[in-house]
C-alpha cells in the first residue's frame, strides 16, 4: 500500500460515456476530477453501437463531431425494423435523420479524452470508506499495489455490475433479475435484411431480446437470454444465409429492468450512481443516450452542491427526475398509446399496416410481453404509469 494519499475533488469510476459526460461538466467547472478505469484504454465494450438522435445531439453539443475511427461500417443507422412471428415487419426511421453507428472502443475513448479530466486506466475500484466529509477510495493498478485517494465525491459510472453500487448496497444484485446478453458474428453469404436498420424480433421462442444488424462486413446475431436457434430462424424466415459463427462471440450480464418499474439506484451521501449502473436503459436496450444525460446531471448536481453548499442527494434526485421521466416513459403503456415517448414513430408505422397485419402485430406483441410474466413487472408498470399520470412525474420513494 502506498503511504502518500493524493486528494482530488471527485473520483469517477469507469471510463465510459456516463463518465465522460460527468467529467466534462466537472472539469469545465474547475474541479479536480480523476477517472479510474479497470481496463486498458481504449477498451472493448460489448454494444451494438446504435445511438438515438438525442444521444447524437448530446455528443455533438458536448464533444463535437466524431472522428471516423469512432464509427463502425455502415457508419450510420436509419432506424429500427421490428419483426414479428406472423412475418409482418415494420421499419421506423429515427426522427431527424440517421445517427452514427458507434465503435464503442474508440468512441468512448475519444469522449473520455475530450472531457479534459485526468484518466488512469488499468486501475480498478476496490472499496471506499467514509472519512469525515470525504471518501477514502482504494484502487488497484493492474498487477500492482493498492493506491488510495481522498476525495469529496465519488461517481459510480461503472456499468450494470457496478462495484460502487455494490459497495453501498451489497445485497442489491440479489434483488433484481439479471439477463445474459450475447452476440455472435457471422460472415455473410446472403442477407436480405436492410443494413441501414437495426433489426429486432418480438418472438417469444427466440429469447427476451433478439437482434441482428450489419457491422464491418459481418452480421451480428444477438440474444438476451438464450432460447431457440436464431441463426436458423433467420435463414428459414428471412433468407439470411450466414457462415458458422466466428470464434469472437461475446456476452455479459445486464440489469435490464429498473427503468421499466422506476427502481433506480442513485447512491448515498456524497456517492452518486449514474448511467446504466443507476438502471437507465431505454427501450430496445439503447443505453448510451441516457448514460450521457444522467452522467451530465450527476456532474451538474455535484457542482450545484459544491457552489451552494447544499446536500447532494436531494439535489441529484431532483435534477435526475427529468431523465427518469424520459427513460421510464419509454416503457409506460399509457405514454406508448397516447404520447410519443420514442425517437421513431411506432404508432405511425403501425397505422400504415393493413388492418389485418396491425391486429397480428398487436397479438404478437402481447404474446412477447407474456414472456416477461415471470418477473411480475406488469402490476408495477401499471402502478408507476398511473402515478405518472396523476403527478406528472415518477415518484422517487422507490429509488435507492
Ligand atoms: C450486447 C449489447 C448491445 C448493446 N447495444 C446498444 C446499442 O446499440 N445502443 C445503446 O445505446 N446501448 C446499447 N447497449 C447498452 C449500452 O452499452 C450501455 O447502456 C452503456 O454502455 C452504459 O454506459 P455507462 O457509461 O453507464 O457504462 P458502461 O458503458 O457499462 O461502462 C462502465 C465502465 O466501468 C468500468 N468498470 C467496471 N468496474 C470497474 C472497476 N471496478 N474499476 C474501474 N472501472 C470499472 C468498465 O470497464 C467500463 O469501462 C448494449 C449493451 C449490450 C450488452
Amino acid at each position: 500500500m502506498s503511504n502518500t494519499i493524493r486528494t482530488v475533488d471527485i473520483i469517477i469510476v469507469g471510463a465510459s460515456l456516463a463518465a465522460a459526460a460527468a467529467a466534462k461538466r466537472l472539469h469545465d467547472a474547475g474541479l479536480e476530477t480523476l477517472i479510474i478505469e479497470k481496463q486498458e484504454l481504449p477498451r472493448h465494450k460489448i454494444c451494438s453501437g446504435i445511438l438515438s438522435p438525442r444521444g447524437h445531439r448530446f455528443i455533438l453539443e458536448n464533444f463535437g463531431p466524431m472522428p471516423q475511427q469512432a464509427l463502425h461500417a455502415p457508419t450510420a443507422c436509419r432506424g429500427v425494423t421490428f419483426h414479428f412471428p406472423s412475418m409482418v415487419s415494420m421499419s421506423m426511421d429515427f426522427f431527424g435523420g440517421t445517427t452514427p453507428h458507434l465503435h464503442r472502443k474508440y468512441a468512448d475513448h475519444w469522449a473520455i479524452k475530450s472531457c479534459g479530466a485526468e484518466v488512469q486506466d488499468q486501475a480498478s475500484f476496490i472499496r471506499m470508506q467514509p472519512q469525515g466529509d470525504d471518501q477514502l477510495v482504494t484502487t488497484r493498478k493492474k498487477g500492482g499495489a493498492e493506491v488510495q485517494y481522498k476525495c469529496r465525491y465519488v461517481i459510480g459510472a461503472d456499468g450494470p455490475s457496478s462495484p460502487v453500487l455494490r459497495a453501498l448496497y451489497p445485497d442489491y444484485p440479489q434483488q433484481i433479475p439479471w439477463f445474459f446478453v450475447g452476440q455472435k458474428f457471422h460472415e455473410i453469404i446472403d442477407c436480405p435484411l436492410d443494413d441501414e436498420y437495426f433489426h429486432f424480433w418480438f418472438h417469444p421462442a427466440l429469447g427476451h431480446y433478439t437482434w441482428s444488424h450489419a457491422r464491418d462486413g459481418r452480421q451480428i446475431v444477438g440474444v438476451g437470454f438464450k432460447r431457440g436457434d436464431i441463426a436458423n430462424y433467420l435463414q428459414d424466415k428471412h433468407g439470411v444465409r450466414l457462415k458458422p459463427a466466428d470464434k469472437d462471440h461475446e456476452g455479459c450480464a445486464e440489469n435490464f429492468g429498473p427503468s421499466l418499474i422506476n427502481r433506480y439506484v442513485f447512491g448515498k451521501g456524497n456517492v452518486l450512481i449514474t448511467g446504466q449502473a443507476a438502471g437507465f436503459l431505454n427501450m430496445i436496450g439503447e443505453g448510451m443516450s441516457c448514460a450521457l444525460h444522467s452522467g451530465a446531471i450527476a456532474g451538474e448536481a455535484i457542482i450545484e452542491s459544491a457552489i451552494h453548499n447544499r446536500e447532494l442527494q436531494p439535489l441529484y434526485r431532483a435534477m435526475i427526475s427529468t431523465e427518469v421521466r424520459r427513460t421510464t416513459d419509454q416503457w409506460n403503456p399509457l405514454k406508448i398509446a397516447f404520447a410519443r415517448p420514442h425517437e421513431a414513430d411506432f404508432p405511425a408505422a403501425l397505422m400504415a399496416l393493413p388492418l389485418k397485419d396491425r391486429l397480428k402485430v398487436l397479438r404478437d406483441i402481447w404474446r412477447f410481453a407474456c414472456l416477461y410474466k415471470e418477473f411480475k413487472w406488469g402490476r408495477e408498470i401499471m402502478r408507476e404509469s398511473i402515478a405518472r399520470l396523476r403527478h406528472g412525474y415518477y415518484p422517487g420513494e422507490r429509488w435507492l
